[in-house]
């Protein structure tokens, strides 16, 4: 693997937990100090790495609660101690309701290019039910002030499927978003995560869910929109304005490319390993403290297990599966193990073979059985 490697950074903390999050973080931002210096040794530990870097992302938890000279810490220390290149892509998530202009300004000072904004919806009601600690208003400033500070890349996060949402209520949140021609477009659909608070609540029928068969049309009636608008649908849940501005930092997740993770909770990918540190701050901190890496669990994965992930990360993107680097770096012939599978899913209309590519791609109707086509596939082999 000599491609370009990501760094991922960590920041654990948020004003409030939001209930449908499963995202580590606390509420309790007194450990900030502890956690930069933490953060800063354990860079150091990797710092003699040999991989060359293209792009650095701050995400969480909600990296704009930091206070903006940690933030320069981390992006000072990241170039002081990694390989990365000067024309590296260099995000921020950040949440209305936590940004300044004068800290977008700063953000832009230190080196950060590229803005990921938390907006979720454009509908009080919406972030409401979200738990959000920001309205529609809040939102809508922050992205004129991160236009004014500078941005020429801002990507916005949407969320659809909230109980009670109509594809036309969707249609106006899309619509919205667009009228900020944002460079970059997040649209996920509202998942129900194992012991967050929104599930529970879901389970003792606090709230009827949007149905199955509606999650669908809005997750069809978002492609078609988007495109329509100009966009370039790039992954199941992500749109560029061009293909320059697809996130390059997220596409190394999906296309099986080395990043390491720093921060509680973050997971490193190299050489497919994969490691992941701990989900508790206190408990990172003293790891460090100690001279100790973090790492909580350390996975090697198997030819089964490579395959099963470059199967059902390349399903993600639209520029589908690369055949031949399956067939180069596990040493098979993916054509041939899974001829009739791809024959039968091509045939009804679930997957494209992309010939001269030589690419196995989910077509739009296959993007709503993503799960379901990705296991046909590894369960076919194992
Ligand atoms: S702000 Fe983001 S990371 Fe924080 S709790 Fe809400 S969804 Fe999770």
């Amino acid at each position: 693997m000599n491609k370009l490697a990501g760094i991922y950074v960590h920041i654990p903390f948020c004003i409030k937990k939001c209930p449908y999050c499963d995202f580590y973080s606390i509420t309790d931002q007194s450990l900030e100090h502890l956690f930069i210096e933490a953060l800063i040794k354990e860079m150091q530990i990797i710092s003699r790495h040999p991989l060359f870097f293209d792009s650095l992302y701050l995400g969480g938890g909600t990296p704009s609660v930091l206070k903006p000279a940690n933030i320069g810490k981390i992006i000072e220390n990241a170039y002081r101690l990694f390989n990365i290149l000067t024309a590296s892509e260099v995000t921020i998530e950040v949440n209305p309701g936590t940004i300044t202009p004068e800290k977008l300004k700063g953000y832009r000072d230190i080196g950060i290019n590229r803005l990921n904004i938390g907006v979720q919806s454009f509908q009080d009601a919406n972030l409401d039910f979200l738990g959000r600690i920001h309205s529609s208003n809040d939102a809508k400033k922050t992205i004129k002030w991160a236009r004014k500070a500078g941005f020429d890349n801002i990507g916005i996060d949407l969320i659809y499927g909230i109980p009670g949402q109509t594809k036309k209520a969707w249609i106006s949140d899309l619509q919205k978003a667009v009228e900020f021609e944002p460079e970059h477009l997040s649209c996920y659909m509202l998942t129900y995560e194992k012991g967050t608070p929104l599930d529970r609540d879901r389970q003792q029928g606090k709230f009827k869910p949007v149905a199955d068969f509606l999650t669908g049309k809005l997750f069809e009636t978002t492609m078609e929109y988007l495109t329509n608008c100009g966009y370039v649908q790039y992954e199941i849940s992500n749109f560029a304005k061009d293909v320059h501005r697809k996130s390059r930092h997220n596409l190394k997740y999906w296309s099986v490319t080395p990043y390491l993770g720093f921060g509680p909770s973050a997971h490193s990918f190299i050489e497919f390993q994969r490691y992941r540190n701990c989900r508790n701050v206190k408990k990172y901190i003293n790891h460090i403290k100690e001279g100790r890496l973090p790492v909580e669990e350390k996975e090697i994965l198997n030819r089964e297990q490579r395959m099963m992930e470059m199967i059902y990360l390349g399903l993600r993107k639209t520029d589908g599966i690369n055949i031949n680097a399956i067939d180069e770096q596990l040493g098979i012939n993916f054509c041939q193990i899974f001829a009739e599978k791809i024959k039968q899913l091509e045939k009804d209309g679930y997957i494209l073979h992309i010939q001269p590519k030589n690419r196995c791609a989910l077509s739009r109707k296959g993007m709503l059985f993503l799960d379901s086509i990705a296991s046909m596939f590894i369960s076919e082999h194992i």
